[in-house]
């Protein structure tokens, strides 16, 4: 059931920060299982680039060991041996000169040329004037952003002026890895593929709308980045933003990199400033197990927040009046992400009151298990009268589509070949990003202001109570965090 495999054109890839965590965990082995799917053209060559001397043996031999470590899916073994024959290194300084003129001889005229940069967003600027100064970048190569993209709208603006002295929009592919999930395309495919959803999909008929993120981890080793940025940077600014715009979004004229992104950037736009009351906060304390937030950002005086809920209003026409309540924290009950569509109740119950209150619930989950379940409210079965029950409509993917539906790619191996397809559909243009920011920046600057500080939430629980207030008040209350 898993759609055919289309070859893409033939390649050179750049991986800037090829020895790092990003290149070693996602982005190699994600490329390995393109090989595996034959998604890889024969002449495909993939490059590691880093400060680290190292020749070509020693960076395929740490390439192996993270494909070991992080999952290939090869079925062959003779396959590792054949994708790193397509592997190489070359060791280059982003804020230097050596290694630039090894890295454009090792490249070739005739193919597509991609450069990742999955190295730390101070040094794009430099790999990108480097990459032009040197003459690597042609006008047809690509580049790829990670993120974070930016700090704040002024340096996320800084960022594409500099970027743009040296390529063109069309060439920056600024990635945001929820947006190549399978679930959050089926999003679209849902949405906009059948017709019994979309007439129901505004303020009419939907009661509001939940977008859940929640991690069970804690900062890790990430303490010293994260306590500088927190929730609202890290998860709101970009990845709960984008599944919002996908859930918000006017129908695109067509399937295409700027009609999409032009519907998408009117959805942030539409956002209303939100009120600081429609906004928590939380920091999440120790346990036995382990110490808390401050402790592991050895900041005992940390006002970062590890857990953010808010309540969000689009004020178009299809959205007047309908909440948006978004909510991500490190250290909950659970590992999953969610987007729920709470319908309203039918309008007048024919079985009574004691049938009890029942609506329809849309739920897309991004993980665990992606899938999608629909709440249909039945008769309870039994002769018991006419009791209602809600039962889900439940499809999930690996059970949908058979064992192929969970092997899907995973969301960095698609990206990675649609940047090399020329597709920039389910990357972030830079004015979504600025827009983006505009949104969350007046947030984070009035909590700073007022010197707020974050609300202590216990690890393993659903977040600071207030976070469960911001919807009782409003005679709702959020979906169970559950794996
Ligand atoms: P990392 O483990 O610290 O790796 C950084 C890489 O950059 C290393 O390969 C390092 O190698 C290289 N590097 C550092 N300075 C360099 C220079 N002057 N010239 C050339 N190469 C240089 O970081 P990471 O976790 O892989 O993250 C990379 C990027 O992806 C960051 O922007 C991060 O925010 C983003 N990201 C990471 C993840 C993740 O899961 N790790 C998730 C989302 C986004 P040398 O020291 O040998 O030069």
């Amino acid at each position: 059931m898993v759609s055919r495999v289309i070859p893409v054109d033939s390649f050179d890839l750049v991986i800037f920060g090829g020895t790092g965590d990003l290149a070693r965990r996602k982005i190699l082995p994600g490329l390995f299982r393109r090989f595996c799917a034959g998604q890889m053209p024969p002449e495909a060559q993939i490059v590691g680039a880093a400060r680290t001397e190292m020749d070509d043996a020693g960076f395929r031999d740490m390439v192996r060991a993270a494909i070991d470590e992080f999952g290939g899916g090869a079925e062959d073994p003779g396959q590792l041996d054949s994708f790193l024959e397509r592997v190489g290194y070359v060791a280059v300084d982003a804020k230097g000169d050596g290694g630039w003129k090894a890295l454009k001889d090792r490249l070739r005229d005739d193919c597509v040329r991609a450069f990742y940069f999955s190295v730390g967003p101070a040094l794009f600027g430099d790999l990108a004037e480097r990459l032009r100064a040197f003459g690597l970048a042609t006008e047809t190569s690509r580049i790829v952003v990670e993120k974070p993209f930016g700090h704040d709208l002024e340096s996320a603006r800084a960022l594409n002026r500099e970027l743009a002295q040296y390529f063109d929009e069309t060439q920056i592919y600024r990635i945001d890895h929820y947006l190549g999930k399978e679930t959050v395309q089926n999003l679209m495919a849902v949405r906009f593929g059948n017709v019994l959803f979309e007439p129901l999909w505004n303020a009419q008929f939907v009661d509001h709308i939940q977008i859940t993120v929640a991690e069970t981890v804690g900062v890790g080793g990430r303490g010293g980045y994260y306590d500088d940025s927190g929730a609202m940077r890290d998860m709101v600014q970009n990845h709960l933003m984008q599944l919002l715009c996908l859930i918000a979004m006017e129908p695109p004229a067509q399937f295409e990199p700027d009609s999409v992104r032009d519907e998408k950037l009117k959805v942030i736009r539409a956002l209303d400033p939100v009120e600081p009351h429609h906004i928590v906060r939380g920091q999440y304390g120790a346990d036995e197990k382990q110490p808390g937030y401050r402790a592991h950002v050895e900041n005992e005086r940390s006002r970062t927040e590890s857990f953010v809920a808010l309540k969000a209003h689009v004020s178009n026409w299809r959205w007047a009046g309908t909440p948006f309540y978004l909510r991500t924290g490190k250290m909950l009950r659970a590992r999953t992400s969610e987007i729920a569509v709470v319908f309203k109740d039918a309008p007048h119950s024919i079985f009574g009151a004691e049938a009890g209150r029942h609506n329809n619930v849309l739920a897309i989950r991004l993980q665990p298990n992606e899938g999608m379940t629909l709440d249909v409210t039945i008769k309870e079965p039994g002769p018991g009268g006419m009791r209602l029950v809600d039962v889900p409509l439940d499809m999930t993917f690996a059970d949908a589509l058979g064992p192929d539906g969970a092997n899907v790619p995973d969301a960095y191996e698609r990206l990675v070949m649609d940047v090399i397809r020329g597709n920039q559909t389910l990357f972030m243009r830079g004015d979504e990003v600025e827009a983006a920011w505009a949104w969350t920046d007046p947030m984070i600057d009035g909590w700073e202001a007022r010197g707020d500080v974050p609300k202590p939430y216990d690890p393993g629980s659903s977040g600071p109570e207030d976070a469960l207030m911001l919807l009782h008040r409003d005679g709702r209350r959020w979906r169970d965090i559950k794996a």
